[in-house]
């Protein structure tokens, strides 16, 4: 039997990288009996994290799906990574879910992506809860990043539950709802989690200590709740106590509105508060059926497509991802309808059919068959070729299309080569396969440069897709240089005759030309003009003139880059009535462009990008002086969109930010984001010019 929609919850664990979501999501399925034990990010062992490139630096880098079992509905948990190089994973993961759960640490309170995932969500309309973990280790601290939290995201922040006991006497939780404490029978602060079941809580009394503050906290939790409901409202002040279920069903719509965020706490490593944060989840979690409608596009026509098990047939490809064991998998969201094995539906961007012979559950790497899935669900389906992620599965005759989450740019571009000839092959298709599975990834190649150009998120993310090319395609590649295109022109007119000639036997080669250089605008490019008078080189040649200045241009000039903004004139030559052909002139035109070149001022010419830096108010001093050592020109700077950040735009030579998005994590604490886009060709100042590359070979 298919999960009917009410009876499934989707799920994300998002925040900073090390906050504890991996940790957390281990002890959710170990308190809900998904999975007999816990494992450890340490060792390894974790359901979530199995790809050999998360254990090696024991980081997740690619978003899991592990379901539990709570109170007879399904948890679909996804674990997205919180470093932000992987930022494209969180995207994807929040656009599949009905609920985020921002992961807090209670030592390190609100981090960079953190706010990052905050905002992503936000965006997304996904509801949040946040939960301050680590709340068993030394300078952990409730008050403080609850203080942080509130700072930060503003209004609708309500803590629901108060720790008892603090750092390693961390052992109980109060539900500040129904006034209950919930205690647990810690194994003990520094006890490994590796191989352990968390403990059940039990309920006890609320501490001495803690009643005043819980009857504090407790009334401004009501009086936040009954704001969004006039009945409750009326009732509250009218003195009556209101029902836990009442407030409750209250919050839980307040969630769905994404207008109020309960702040739950927890130690993932103690277990404290884990299995009752496995019922909050179910218990405040909209259903997938009780969300808006999804909205699609067909041809010109938005549709908007409700979550319905008896609906068309509709998938979305969260992601796919190969493995050298299992093949090519690719893990589905059932935005509509019930499938079945066998079902054949037509991927809407590549118009191919897919026949969808399997299907699997998923719980980290293991799968398991499974014979329908409704609407709301997740299921894995091996052997789709056509189909990459993003992608969107809809019924013959029905081309719908789910646009995917809109992701990054990449911030980083590195140039690759292959290590081998034998790579040199397979690179560009193995670079393809490793961007269908992570479409934050981008290829190109550049013409001018010659170079294969992967645009990555980041250092780590770099690693990664090497290893992960290496692993799973085994193509090795080297990295080198980012060559500049730069540029070469001409600041002021200049001419001179080229002359070839060649007597070896036979007929000889004979041409000659003169030609005027000049220069043109920025961006201009090239032209090229006839002003031969009394056919002093025959019509028929002109043209191999043209072609011989664009040969000659395109080879480069003093430093070996293409010349442009440059007007050619031919106005004189000589020709031989017998030894002149096309290739003496094109012979011709090369010498005499070579000729006039260290007579016209010539000059390199840079790249200089278009620059939009989005930092927090406090970093504008760093930053900006980071800029001027770029030779940056600032444009402006403008409040950014979100309170107490700013945008600078500048324009920067490309040669000077290669490394930018490393740089400004360091700068800015992780907070900053940039966008770079080409803007002009600029002149590279004389004493950089001798230390440009020497010219290709
Ligand atoms: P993620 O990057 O958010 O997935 O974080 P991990 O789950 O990988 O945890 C990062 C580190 O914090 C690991 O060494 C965990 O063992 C540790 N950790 C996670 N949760 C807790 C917790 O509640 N208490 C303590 N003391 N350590 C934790």
């Amino acid at each position: 039997m298919p999960h009917d929609p009410t009876a499934i919850r989707n799920v994300a664990l998002v925040g900073h990288h090390g906050a504890g979501k991996t940790t957390l999501a281990e002890a959710l399925l170990a308190a809900t009996g998904s999975v007999a034990r816990r494992g450890s990010v340490e060792k390894g062992t974790t359901v979530m994290d199995f790809e050999p490139e998360e254990v090696a630096r024991q980081l997740s880098i690619s978003t899991s799906l592990a379901p539990f079992t709570v109170n007879g509905v399904k948890v679909n948990l996804l674990d997205a990574p919180g470093y932000a190089d992987f930022a494209g994973e969180m995207l994807t993961a929040l656009a599949n879910v009905d609920l985020a759960v921002v992961v807090v640490s209670a030592t390190d309170g609100v981090q960079a992506q953190t706010e990052d995932a905050w905002r992503a969500a936000g965006r997304l309309g996904v509801p949040r809860v946040i939960v301050i973990n680590k709340l068993d280790r030394e300078r952990a601290d409730f008050d403080r990043t609850l203080a942080d939290i509130r700072q930060a995201f503003g209004a609708g922040v309500a803590p629901v539950e108060l720790p008892i006991g603090r750092e390693a006497e961390f052992h109980g939780v109060i539900d500040l709802l129904d006034d209950t404490a919930t205690h647990y029978d810690t194994p003990g602060a520094g006890s490994a989690v590796d191989g352990t079941v968390p403990p059940a809580g039990h309920e006890g009394p609320i501490p001495d200590d803690l009643i005043d503050e819980e009857h504090v906290v407790h009334e401004q939790l009501v009086e936040g709740i009954v704001v969004g409901d006039d009945d409750l409202m009326e009732r509250y002040l009218n003195g009556e106590t209101l029902e836990y279920a009442e407030l409750e069903k209250s919050l839980a719509g307040g969630v769905a509105s994404a207008s109020v965020f309960p702040v739950l706490c927890c130690s993932a490593a103690s277990g404290v508060g884990v299995d009752r944060l496995a019922r909050l989840i179910e218990e405040l979690c909209p259903t997938p059926a009780s969300r808006p409608p999804v909205l699609a596009s067909a041809g010109t026509e938005t549709a908007e497509i409700p979550c319905d098990p008896a609906g068309p047939t509709l998938l979305t490809v969260a992601k796919t991802f190969n493995d050298p064991h299992t093949g090519k998998m690719s893990l589905c969201k059932v935005i509509s309808g019930t499938l079945q094995p066998d079902a054949v539906l037509v991927n809407s961007r590549s118009k191919e059919e897919e026949r969808l012979h399997a299907l699997q559950s998923i719980a980290g790497h293991a799968t398991a068959p499974v014979t329908t899935v409704a609407a709301g669900d997740f299921v894995a389906v091996p052997r789709l070729n056509g189909t990459r992620t993003g992608d969107t599965l809809a019924p013959k005759g029905q081309p719908v299309v789910v646009p995917p989450p809109e992701l990054p740019v990449p911030a980083l571009q590195v140039a690759v080569k292959p290590a081998t000839r034998a790579d040199d092959d397979k690179l560009m298709s193995a670079l393809q396969r490793i961007c269908d599975e992570d479409p934050s990834l981008t290829v190109t190649r550049d013409d001018e440069t010659h170079q294969t150009i992967l645009g990555v998120n980041g250092e780590v993310h770099l690693g990664v897709t090497l290893e992960r090319l290496e692993r799973k395609c085994n193509v090795h590649v080297e990295r080198e240089d980012l060559r500049i295109a730069y540029r070469e022109t001409i600041t002021k007119p200049a001419a001179a005759e080229g002359k070839h000639k060649k007597q070896s036997g036979g007929h000889g080669q004979f041409g000659v030309c003169h030609l005027r250089l000049e220069p043109l605008g920025r961006g201009e490019g090239f032209a090229f003009r006839d002003e031969v008078v009394g056919g002093v080189i025959p019509r028929q040649y002109i043209p191999a003139v043209e072609k011989g200045v664009v040969e000659t241009f395109a080879l480069g000039g003093l430093h070996g880059f293409p010349i442009v903004d440059v007007a050619v004139t031919v106005d004189d030559g000589k020709a031989h009535s017998v030894d002149s052909n096309e290739v003496s002139f094109k012979m011709a035109a090369a010498l005499a462009v070579k000729a006039a070149l260290p007579e016209a001022g010539p000059i390199v010419l840079e790249p200089v990008s278009r620059l939009e830096v989005t930092i927090p108010d406090e970093c504008q001093g760093d930053v900006m002086g980071d800029l001027s050592a770029r030779r940056a020109k600032i444009v402006g700077t403008d409040p950014a969109a979100h309170e107490g950040y700013q945008t600078v735009t500048a324009a920067v030579p490309t040669a000077e930010i290669t490394r930018y998005a490393i740089d400004l994590r360091a700068l800015t604490g992780g907070r900053g984001t940039f966008r770079a886009t080409y803007d002009r060709y600029d002149a590279l100042p004389d004493h950089l010019v001798a230390s440009l590359p020497k010219p290709e070979e």
